[in-house]
């Protein structure tokens, strides 16, 4: 994708705003519990200051709704902030030049959080405006943000020069090489509760992709959509023509959907539950589907041995319970064993599909797992995004 970069931007001497997230999650104490949101922004910050910029942070933490909330004040991140960066991290809880007149080169500052202000989530350009005021350029480095038209994550564009953070880089060629101009044949898998939630997802890929797996709950509305009885299974009866239109849909775009052959049954919704593997007409109506058996394992890593680019959401049963997991521990092993021998391109996000790839372990030798949530998701559903549309050249 050709869009503006930290290279690009001209920081000697300049105050450069910096869109992150720090949206971290805390602990009952309120305390960090995963810095890693705040060691990613890491890079970026320095880069600029070597580059002799002045650094501006702005981050929305939690949902404030537009009033100052001291619980969720941005300032307990400090001190964290000064581990990582071996450097001072001034604070400011308001929007103020006077602040950044004190600031040398080099020097990092973190504003209170965006949300704070009720024009934030609304786009206001007066409080844009506001921003903009304080800084040269606009770096735009939370593509975890970047499907909100927020005033931080978008709008200060339209008075600043704009361009991607080192994350963000590193986060669209990723994704650029899964669905823009990936190496073919380039398969989906794309597992999960329900269709209902991703029925735009499903229908942008079913146009981009040679193969799309289709697994997990989900799967069961189409199984189901094709006369299959599934007994107690998770099932959307209201999706069953939305299932057969992407069908539909799949065969005209020449994309090949591969559903499930067999599952793994089970009476309850537990872990260790007594289960058994079912042919697709042998579930008993007592019966639910909670993972994919193994002849529908066997399909998929063929597939994946045909393809070139992978792109994975969605675990493929209920993989918080053993031994529901199988399947999607199986798929998620072999998709990294041939990324690791350079075999393919395997991209993966979304917030389960982060937790079940961490579960397989193997979330290290996937090409690049995203974590972030909506704005993934948005963009595998193929929706411009607003903080990303404002660093094309
Ligand atoms: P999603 O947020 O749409 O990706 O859905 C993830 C959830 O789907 C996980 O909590 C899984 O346990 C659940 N899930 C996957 N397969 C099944 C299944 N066959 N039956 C019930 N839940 C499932």
């Amino acid at each position: 994708m050709n869009f503006k970069r930290l290279k690009d931007a001209k920081l000697k001497g300049k105050t450069a705003l910096v869109r992150v997230d720090f949206n971290v999650p805390t602990d009952a104490k309120g305390r960090i519990s995963d810095d890693t949101r705040l060691r990613a922004a890491v890079p970026t910050i320095k880069a600029i200051q070597k580059a002799g910029g002045r650094v501006v942070l702005l981050s929305h933490f939690g949902r404030p709704e537009g009033k100052v909330d001291p619980k969720l004040s941005l300032e307990f991140l400090v001190p964290t902030l000064v581990d990582l960066l071996e450097d001072e991290v001034h604070f400011g809880d308001q929007i103020h030049e006077a602040l950044i007149d004190s600031m040398a080169p080099g020097d990092v500052l973190l504003l209170e959080n965006t949300r704070f202000h009720a024009g934030e989530t609304k786009g206001d350009k007066e409080l844009a405006k506001q921003y903009a005021a304080l800084g040269d350029v606009y770096i735009q480095d939370a593509f975890s943000a970047s499907h909100r038209n927020h005033v931080s994550s978008a709008v200060i564009a339209e008075f600043l020069p704009a361009y991607a953070g080192l994350n963000m880089e590193r986060e669209l060629d990723h994704l650029a090489q899964a669905l823009d101009v990936p190496k073919k044949p380039v398969m989906g898998v794309v597992g999960g509760a329900k269709v209902s939630t991703k029925i735009e997802l499903l229908s942008n890929l079913v146009q981009k992709l040679d193969i799309l797996a289709i697994g997990g709950g989900m799967a069961n509305t189409f199984l189901f959509a094709l006369g299959h009885r599934v007994g107690k299974s998770l099932h959307e009866p209201d999706f069953k023509d939305t299932a057969l239109e992407i069908m539909k849909s799949a065969k005209k775009a020449k994309c090949r959907i591969l559903l499930p052959v067999d599952g793994v049954a089970a009476k309850e919704f537990k872990a260790d539950a007594k289960h058994r593997v079912v042919g697709l007409d042998d579930v008993k109506a007592t019966e639910m589907i909670l993972d994919a058996g193994p002849e529908t394992v066997e399909g998929l890593l063929d597939a994946m041995d045909s393809a070139r680019t992978l792109i994975w959401n969605g675990p493929l049963g209920a993989f918080e319970m053993t031994p529901f997991d199988t399947s999607t521990v199986e798929a998620a092993k072999y998709a990294a064993k041939l990324a690791k021998d350079g075999k393919l391109i395997a991209v993966a996000g979304g917030g389960d599909t982060v937790a079940a790839l961490n579960h397989a372990g193997v979330a290290d030798d996937f090409t690049f797992i995203s974590t972030a949530g909506g704005a993934f998701l948005e963009w595998m559903e193929g929706k411009p995004l607003p903080g990303i549309e404002i660093l094309k050249k």
